[in-house]
């Protein structure tokens, strides 16, 4: 049993030291809070882009005991180590993401929106405006808003 145990650990030790090693490169102290955040965070295949009020209820649904000003200063800490990055996706509303690289977004419905990362090669700028002389472009970030086709609505009236 110990020995089986220790040529495969346990599938749910495994995250725990990933989150924990990633804390620690980071540079950050692995407090229980920063510890249970980023893993509602980085625990899962998939990209995350979420506001503080939805970390603060997701941590809040699974009984981790933290206040809205905690997840915000843990996230902007997180940021900060270059663990998530902070995008404007929509107007009023900031997401944390946690692909950390350059991309674009692709905006699905109004609210709640879906929030889909475009890959940077799959947008191509063929015309762009002149920068002032001494400066260059540092970044360009799209955000595509997509709506229900208006003629898939109309079709769907008629029939
Ligand atoms: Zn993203």
């Amino acid at each position: 049993m110990e020995t089986a145990r220790r040529i495969s650990p346990a599938p749910a030790a495994r995250p725990f030291a990933l989150i924990l090693n990633k804390l620690r490169n980071a540079g950050l102290r692995p407090t229980k809070q920063r510890m249970a955040l980023a893993k509602l965070l980085f625990d899962r295949p998939a990209t995350r882009h979420i506001t503080a009020e939805q970390l603060y209820s997701e941590a809040s649904a699974v009984g981790i005991q933290v206040s809205l000003a905690t997840v915000y200063n843990t996230l902007h800490q997180f940021t900060d180590a270059k663990l998530l990055q902070e995008v404007v996706i929509q107007p009023g509303r900031t997401y944390f993401d946690s692909n950390t690289a350059r991309h674009h977004h692709l905006l699905l419905g109004d609210d709640p929106s879906e929030v889909i990362d475009i890959d940077s090669s799959q947008i191509d700028f063929g015309r762009l405006p002149k920068i002032p002389s001494g400066m260059e472009i540092d970044s360009i970030h799209v955000v595509i808003r997509a709506r229900v086709a208006r003629a898939a609505n109309a079709g769907a009236d008629n029939e």
